[in-house]
């Protein structure tokens, strides 16, 4: 995929591009994940933003308010006592807004699958995902990896098409 600057004139200053790719380019360039974590995966995602890893650098700032956040971290244990509490988080994120599930208890219910009766097998039976970090925990690394799987996707989003209207017309074709 042809980047932002890839249509740059050296002489003139100016680039020319669509106006979809500029903002595409400046909401992924600019994610605000949520301060939130649930379990031992929550450090890992802490590890991420020290000076070691740096997610900064990406354009993440975390926020501690859902209001004002647009990417959540799922990183931990989801029990069915939290669960309530992670999908009224989400809820109060505005759109368009974003999920990375974080580990193994995250993506499926981790070393809890067979016996965890507490343990809800999966976020996304709560909330929808968009980008699966496996692992347990997952290094920062892989975190990062994470973030920048989120960007491909914001970057190749259609604006004409709201996400929210793409994911209900996704659900429609699901249940026909
Ligand atoms: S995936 Fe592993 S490290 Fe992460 S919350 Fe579950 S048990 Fe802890």
């Amino acid at each position: 995929m042809k980047g932002l600057l890839d249509q740059r004139f050296e002489n003139g200053g100016f680039i020319i591009t669509k106006m979809e790719d500029l903002i595409n380019w400046a909401r992924l360039s600019s994610m605000f994940p949520m301060t939130f974590g649930i379990a031992c995966c929550a450090i890992e995602f802490m590890s991420t933003g020290t000076t070691v890893y740096d997610m900064d650098r990406f354009g993440m700032a975390p926020r501690s308010s859902p209001r004002q956040s647009d990417v959540m971290i799922v990183a931990g244990t989801v029990t069915f006592k939290m669960a309530d509490r992670i999908k009224r988080l989400y809820e109060q994120m505005a759109e368009p807004r974003y999920v990375i599930s974080m580990g193994s208890c995250s993506n499926c219910g981790g070393p809890y699958w067979q016996h965890g009766y507490h343990v809800v097998k999966g976020v996304d039976r709560i909330v929808p995902v968009d980008i699966y970090v496996p692992g347990c925990p997952p290094r920062p690394e892989a975190l990062i990896g994470g973030f920048l799987k989120l960007q491909e996707k914001i970057r190749s989003e259609s604006l004409v098409a709201p996400k929210a209207i793409e994911k209900l017309m996704q659900q429609e074709h699901a249940n026909v």
